[in-house]
């Protein structure tokens, strides 16, 4: 049970609930702002955009769900990834200078009425700890060693590895790039090591052009996700064994009216995508 993501910690109910409340000194949150989580976050989060308007969003859809996002309200507050947010927004058109960053922390989320009226997107300070650890630096000693090089990078990434990115996308366009790419092709891959792993293991063989594909981690130092790392193959054993046996273990519950609004949400998203 203690399994989960550190990111969406970043995002609390009461948390967005106070923004909600202090952007309604500015402006009425319910007409012009479109709440949108990314799918790393709680059930009451997801809830919280049910119940006004919003959506939620995954890493592969997030540009698709901002243009329905916009559909509907001319503003969008993004939770709780600021690099996913801010990189979609980008990929729309939408220039840096019309997205700002709510710090939970601040009054106000330290912004101006004047900021909060001129922003389009209104991005929530959090961030994937494990991503943070990609620097452009990383990329330029890559290319720097390797001009023939590619590099793929996943939108929690901050903004300036993606720009320097060949690909930037999903985990699950990361792994179909890197299957679809040429025999011999250099890798440098900005996402989670477990992943990065997987994939040099697979495609370090050479295949019938006796060619074998190079996958290498980004970052010189290793941060593991140690919130998601909790769910192991031990414990994933221990719950089958016990729903073998008739056992439910770990049941995990959430209060019907969330469930229902948090629904409301998810159905949002496959509509839209
Ligand atoms: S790597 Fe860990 S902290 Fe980062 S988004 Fe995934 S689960 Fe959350």
């Amino acid at each position: 049970l203690a399994a989960g993501c550190s990111m969406a910690d970043m995002a609390t109910l009461s948390r967005v609930r106070r923004a909600w409340r202090e952007l309604s000194s500015v402006l009425n949150p319910d007409e012009t702002v479109t709440p949108v989580t990314y799918i790393n976050s709680s059930a009451d989060l997801k809830a919280f955009c049910g119940e006004h308007g919003g959506i939620v969003c995954t890493s592969s859809n997030a540009p698709k769900i901002l243009a329905w996002s916009f559909s509907q309200r001319e503003k969008v507050l993004f939770f709780p990834d600021q690099h996913l947010g801010r990189w979609s927004g980008h990929k729309m058109g939408i220039p840096l200078s019309d997205m700002v960053m709510w710090d939970w922390d601040q009054p106000m989320g330290g912004l101006t009425p004047e900021q909060i009226n001129k922003a389009k997107i209104i991005l929530w300070k959090g961030f994937c700890s494990v991503h943070m650890m990609f620097q452009p630096q990383h990329i330029d000693k890559f290319r720097a060693e390797y001009p023939e090089g590619k590099v793929i990078s996943h939108p929690e990434c901050c903004f300036e590895v993606c720009e320097k990115s060949d690909y930037v996308g999903s985990t699950e366009y990361i792994i179909k790039i890197i299957a679809e790419s040429p025999p011999g092709t250099r890798w440098l891959v900005g996402t989670e090591l477990n992943l990065v792993n997987r994939l040099a293991e697979e495609f370090k063989a050479p295949d019938e052009t006796g060619q074998s594909k190079i996958i290498q981690f980004m970052a010189p130092t290793v941060c593991m996700c140690s919130t998601m790392a909790r769910i192991d193959p031990p414990h994933l054993a221990w719950c089958l064994e016990n729903l073998v046996a008739g056992h439910v273990v770990n049941r995990i519950t959430v209060p019907p009216q969330e469930a229902e609004l948090a629904k409301v949400a998810l159905e949002r998203m496959l509509d839209a995508s």
